[in-house]
């Protein structure tokens, strides 16, 4: 059976005979491992121009002994994140914690949108690194079953104070000013 799926690369590794394997993220099928066929359609600069990072529409054939990626047309590279050890190292801490917490198999769109939007944030230096990396892994989290409440402060409910503290073994927001009142039991709260 043939699949065009869109999907970006989390992981790659060679084999000894230069046989490249994938870990793709995709919205349909959600993290699954996948070969470059050698022989046949798949033209060996294509199989160059795989890489790590990259988003994808694939054509992959779904046969008895796995999933083989057949081609590839770039939907986006993400290569200026190269140009940043710091970005680079972000971005593939990303895809490794995807790779952890996405189901095998099981649809992902919003795990695929998470990453996708985060890297572009990343590559548009948009926002901070910290800040793009909290948001990250508190989305994820989130998406994975922990339910954090991050819609406002647990407290008084404002959802918009400057300052916002994370209490993450109670999964909860609370808000500078209602810390202070609670000052005293600090650390019964925490
Ligand atoms: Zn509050």
């Amino acid at each position: 059976m043939h699949l065009k799926i869109a999907g970006i690369v989390l992981k790659q590794k060679k084999s000894i005979g230069e046989q490249k394997y994938l870990t793709l993220l995709t919205s349909q099928k959600g993290i699954i491992d996948a070969k470059l066929r050698i022989f046949g359609k798949m033209n060996k600069n294509i199989s160059r121009n795989i890489n790590v990072l990259g988003y994808y529409y694939f054509d992959i054939f779904d046969g008895n002994h796995g999933y083989i990626v057949d081609s590839a047309e770039i939907i986006e590279s993400f290569f200026n994140l190269r140009y940043c050890p710091k970005k680079l190292a972000l971005a593939q801490y990303f895809c490794e914690l995807t790779y952890l917490f996405v189901p095998s198999k099981q649809r992902a769109l919003r795990h695929l949108n998470l990453l996708l939007n985060s890297l572009w944030l990343l590559e548009k230096n948009i926002y901070s690194h910290d800040f793009i990396k909290c948001v990250f892994e508190l989305r994820l989290l989130s998406l994975s079953g922990y339910m954090p409440n991050l819609v406002g402060c647990k407290i008084c409910c404002n959802y918009e104070k400057e300052t916002m503290f994370y209490v993450p073994f109670r999964g909860e927001l609370i808000c500078s000013d209602c810390l202070e009142n609670i000052n005293q039991k600090y650390d019964i709260y925490i």
